[in-house]
């Protein structure tokens, strides 16, 4: 970089240093600096346009264009110049503006005597504030020096403003982080909680962004850059040996952290007169951008990783953001981009909601959040930079709603609605013993799904008969390693201690397509959903189908044990798997083990094929049970996560419906007992609709069972049987109409 710009630099930022120590409010300070940076980088024009909502931008202060202009010019986000350098987080520097792409011309600002134009965003942690505009009247295109001093300079605005140095009258200049919003995002674990934000990784604030003492910046970067290797190093050591995943993640931080290109550029911009903080937020800043636009999860990947790298950076740098000693808030909602399962356990039933920037309906942290029964929204964009630890914050993890910092009139509607689901609970609290009989006589089993240990204290308190699935792959999936078998031996011990004498169905290792293992190698499939998954697995896979089924068989040590093998497409994977338990069953007693009471193994019906076996298998197999999760999404052709198509087809379908009659026939004609553990189960009016087509033993969430319950004991099955014959004997496509219709008559 020339000297001289270096120097020019320098001035520029010493003089808004002067302004944000000067008692200046927001408008005349705002004014100022345009005027010093016109002055400065020797352009006619320097404009500050904020943004007022999401949406619009808004001039706030300009040197050059009419002053009449100023809070009256607005643009959307994406329209005319200043709006592309918003919306794609990217510098516009071209000498002809009017003739650039996305050019408008707003003649209240008398800008089309400027031809040359430089707009770079203002922005900070992936947090969009607004854009910094320069302009001249001769056709110049600015030098890289000189745009790279204005992305320095928009920096430290972006600094200023949220350290609140440009708060004043009207939107566009109101204080950040304390407008009401409402934010939305995925639905992953329902309920509705009221609390204050905890923020899992505080936010560091930056207070200096500029410095006098270059050389004294670049002493504090390098030795803050040296205490960051040496604790990477000593992360790698402890390491060694251990989780592969873990160790290539570290290895990716030592890259960067020796990474020359970033520590160069962190430099330069030292040298431009930011502190050595800033400097850190500024390369972090563009790396967010960039990452919000790069598709490719590997690359994504290593991206956030340089991210959590400037965060321990900064935290090393400020001194700040550790959160030992600081007490968590009152009733906590935890915010955070993303949580891996083990933080979460670690945080328990003490959080009463969480919200998270990122993480899926599939994700670890998502299965962990509805074993402890906390609602949960995911894709919540902006959250992290939005919120403020100890701000008011309403989660509706049935809508996929938060309401951050709400207003009065939002808070009461909320608080109304969690006191009539209030109202509800304690309906079902005095129901959980009644046995669910319908009106016409019917006994319906109610059972649990269940994988974490967390989950067992639902088997007293929901009123379930029994674990109905026990998905054992959670087990596996929330560590970073293969669980050992005397580990897995005592983890069931106490399922079936928890449980009693209520009966307990322990689903072998169910992973593939949307659950992988990390320390499994992965294996690249086109479709993983119809891949190497489930029982395909363990089959290959013998050793580890073995190790599982003599800690299954060991933890029960005596008493009764059910097993049950996910995803059996045909019967002869089902008779592969049960000679395998057969074997097992040898070698236990070989060994001295005692052998369990009685022994059950049943089938997972998840694939059309296994409804259309031969009868021979409904003879053979213990029990059935319709895991409708994967079953519907095969009969529909409907990939289950993909938010797309997900929710297109109805379960009550006639066509679905028809097909869950067969298989109960099919059951019926060799008296093997059959269930539906899908998702389904726990909808109240889909689960009536299951036991009208014959379906006696639903498992479900432990929070389903109330309101399940409730709806089947008012129900009569006949009555619903021939609403659902009627409607489709009507030919309509799905039975939901009519059957809402009968139970609104019901009352
Ligand atoms: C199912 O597919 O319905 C099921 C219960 O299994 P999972 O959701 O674990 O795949
Ligand atoms: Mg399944």
């Amino acid at each position: 970089m020339a000297d001289g710009t270096e120097t020019e630099s320098r001035k520029l930022l010493g003089r808004l240093r002067e302004e944000m120590a000067s008692e200046a409010a927001g408008q005349e300070r705002l004014d100022r600096i345009t005027h010093l940076i016109a002055d400065s980088i020797r352009a006619e024009v320097c404009s500050i346009y904020l943004f007022r909502d999401e949406d619009t931008l808004e001039l706030c202060a300009t040197e050059g264009l009419a002053p009449e202009a100023v809070h009256k010019t607005r643009m959307r986000m994406g329209e005319g110049l200043v709006g592309r350098v918003a919306q794609s987080g990217k510098v516009v520097n071209t000498p002809d503006a009017p003739s650039a792409k996305g050019f408008r011309y707003m003649p209240e600002t008398g800008e089309e005597r400027f031809s040359s134009f430089l707009g770079v965003p203002v922005q900070r942690l992936g947090q969009k504030l607004g854009v910094l505009v320069v302009q001249s009247r001769d056709a110049r295109k600015f030098s890289a020096d000189e745009v790279y001093a204005l992305e320095v300079v928009a920096m430290v605005l972006a600094e200023m403003a949220e350290l609140g140095a440009f708060v004043g009258e009207g939107a566009a200049l109101s204080p950040l982080h304390q407008q009401s919003l409402q934010l939305s995002g995925g639905p992953a674990q329902e309920g509705s909680a009221e609390g204050h934000v905890w923020l899992h990784e505080p936010r560091v604030v930056v207070t200096n962004p500029i410095a006098e003492d270059p050389h004294r910046e670049r002493e504090r970067l390098t030795e803050a850059v040296e205490e960051l290797r040496v604790g990477v190093d000593k992360m790698l050591e402890i390491s060694q040996g251990g989780d592969k995943e873990q160790l290539q993640v570290l290895e990716a931080y030592r890259m960067f952290a020796n990474s020359k290109g970033w520590m160069r550029r962190m430099e330069e911009d030292i040298a431009l007169g930011l502190s050595a903080e800033a400097a850190v937020e500024k390369e972090q800043s563009q790396a967010r951008a960039r990452m919000g636009q790069v598709t490719d999860p590997y690359l994504r990947e290593r991206l956030a990783d340089l991210d959590d790298l400037s965060n321990r950076l900064l935290r090393i740098l400020t001194g700040q953001g550790g959160t030992n000693g600081v007490d968590l808030p009152p009733d906590p909602i935890l915010i955070a981009r993303n949580i891996g399962p083990g933080d979460l356990l670690e945080y328990g039933r003490s959080l009463k909601g969480i919200v998270l920037e990122e993480g899926s309906v599939g994700s670890h942290a998502t299965i962990v959040a509805r074993a402890l029964a906390i609602p949960l929204v995911v894709h919540v964009g902006r959250i992290t930079t939005e919120a403020l630890n100890g701000d008011h914050i309403l989660v509706d993890g049935n809508e996929g709603v938060v309401h951050l910092r709400p207003e009065d009139t939002v808070v009461s509607a909320f608080r109304d609605k969690i006191a009539m689901q209030a109202k509800a609970q304690e309906r079902y609290a005095s129901i959980r013993e009644t046995p669910t009989v319908t009106r016409d006589g019917e006994r319906i089993n109610l059972v649990m799904n269940a994988g974490l240990m967390a989950d067992l204290p639902s088997l007293g308190n929901s009123g379930a008969e029994g674990v109905g699935l026990f998905r054992t792959e959670l087990q596996f999936l929330i560590r970073n390693q293969m669980p050992k078998r005397s580990e897995l031996v005592a983890q069931y011990q106490r399922v079936l201690d928890a449980a009693g004498d209520k009966r307990v169905v322990f689903r072998t290792l169910d992973i593939g397509s949307d659950k992988v293992l990390p320390y499994m190698k992965h294996v690249a499939e086109p479709n993983p959903a119809l891949g190497w998954r489930a029982i395909r697995v363990g089959l290959d896979k013998r050793g580890v189908m073995r190790m599982q089924l003599q800690a299954l068989l060991r933890a029960a040590n005596g008493r009764p044990l059910t097993i049950m093998f996910p995803f059996v497409a045909q019967a002869d994977e089902f008779r592969e798997a049960r000679w395998e338990v057969n074997k097992t069953i040898e070698r236990e007693k070989r060994l001295g083990h005692v052998l369990p009471e009685t022994l059950e193994v049943g089938a997972m019906l998840e694939t059309p094929s296994l409804a259309f076996a031969p009868q021979k298998f409904f003879d053979e197999v213990d029990f059935v049970s319709i895991g409708g999760n994967d079953l519907k999404q095969f009969f529909f052709a409907a990939d289950r996560e993909n938010e797309l198509v997900r929710r297109r087809y109805d379960t009550l379908n006639v066509s679905f419906l028809t097909f869950i009659e067969r298989i109960v026939e099919r059951c019926d004609i060799s008296n093997t007992p059959l269930s539906f553990c899908g998702e389904d189960a726990g909808r109240p009016v889909e689960a009536l609709c299951l036991a009208a087509m014959g379906i006696r033993t639903l498992s479900m969430r432990p929070a389903s069972i109330g309101p399940v319950k409730s709806v089947l004991l008012r129900a009569d099955l006949q009555s619903v049987r021939k609403i659902i014959a009627d409607a489709r004997h009507r030919g309509e496509q799905s039975v939901r109409p009519a059957v809402m219709e009968w139970l609104r008559n019901q009352g």
